[in-house]
């Protein structure tokens, strides 16, 4: 089996072999089609088994698709069409440069918010347009509450080493961010939940935030 079987689009295959990846690796062969075939997914996943490319493949294909979307126009207000959530900053860069790679040439852009840091370098980022946009849950609630980001054109979500970001607290943060994309666009959202175990708390945010999803363990 090869990246060839799966169809993600002549973009994305050009990069996959930038990236010298030749075989999907056990969480992408199984995740991506179940993706790119419209369906909420909860995966169980290790760092290290590829799971990056595993929602980022759907997520650039789908904007890919996505080109005949009008995004509004509110000054200073960024209207991204996917959303990356990860624990931390590190996690979220490293998100960050694969999903560049990743979409190298294609003219999806990718900006990546995480705390910490200083916010102005971030907003300046966000002002030059995104749509895909990797970040920490609470940098993005303080980017919310400024009016600065906007998730009402949400149309893929994931959710990356959930049970981390879960053991450092955020689920506050989680539930608030999800919640402001459940309007208007409800049933419009596509979202992935990866996980490296699957307590009680995580089945829970998989009951409330995925739409009949396909669970899958690698
Ligand atoms: P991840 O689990 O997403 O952090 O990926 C772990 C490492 O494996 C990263 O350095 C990826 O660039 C690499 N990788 C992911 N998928 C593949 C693949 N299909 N073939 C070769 N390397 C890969």
């Amino acid at each position: 089996n090869t990246f060839a079987e799966i169809d993600l689009g002549e973009a994305l295959d050009q990069n996959i072999k930038r990236c010298k990846y030749v075989k999907p690796t056990p969480v992408q062969r199984y995740a991506i089609p179940i993706s790119l075939a419209g369906r909420d997914l909860m995966a169980c996943a290790q760092t290290g088994s590829g799971k990056t490319a595993a929602f980022c493949f759907p997520i650039i294909n789908g904007i890919l698709r996505m080109s005949h979307v009008q995004r509004p126009r509110v000054a200073r207000t960024a209207f991204p069409l996917a959303l990356i959530l990860s624990p931390t900053r590190e996690l979220s860069c490293q998100i960050h440069d694969e999903a560049k790679k990743f979409s190298y040439q294609t003219g999806v852009k990718v900006v990546v918010a995480y705390g910490g840091a200083p916010i102005v370098q971030q907003l300046r980022e966000l002002e030059r347009g995104v749509d895909i946009l990797v970040a920490t849950p609470g940098r993005l609630v303080d980017l919310l509450e400024r009016a600065r980001v906007s998730l009402q054109m949400i149309r893929y979500l994931a959710l990356d080493e959930a049970d981390r970001m879960l053991d450092m607290g955020f689920e506050p943060q989680i539930r608030k961010i999800v919640e402001q994309m459940d309007m208007p666009l409800q049933g419009m959202r596509q979202t992935m939940l990866f996980s490296a175990t699957f307590p009680k708390e995580i089945q829970r945010l998989a009951s409330d935030f995925l739409d009949n999803y396909v669970f899958l363990a690698v």
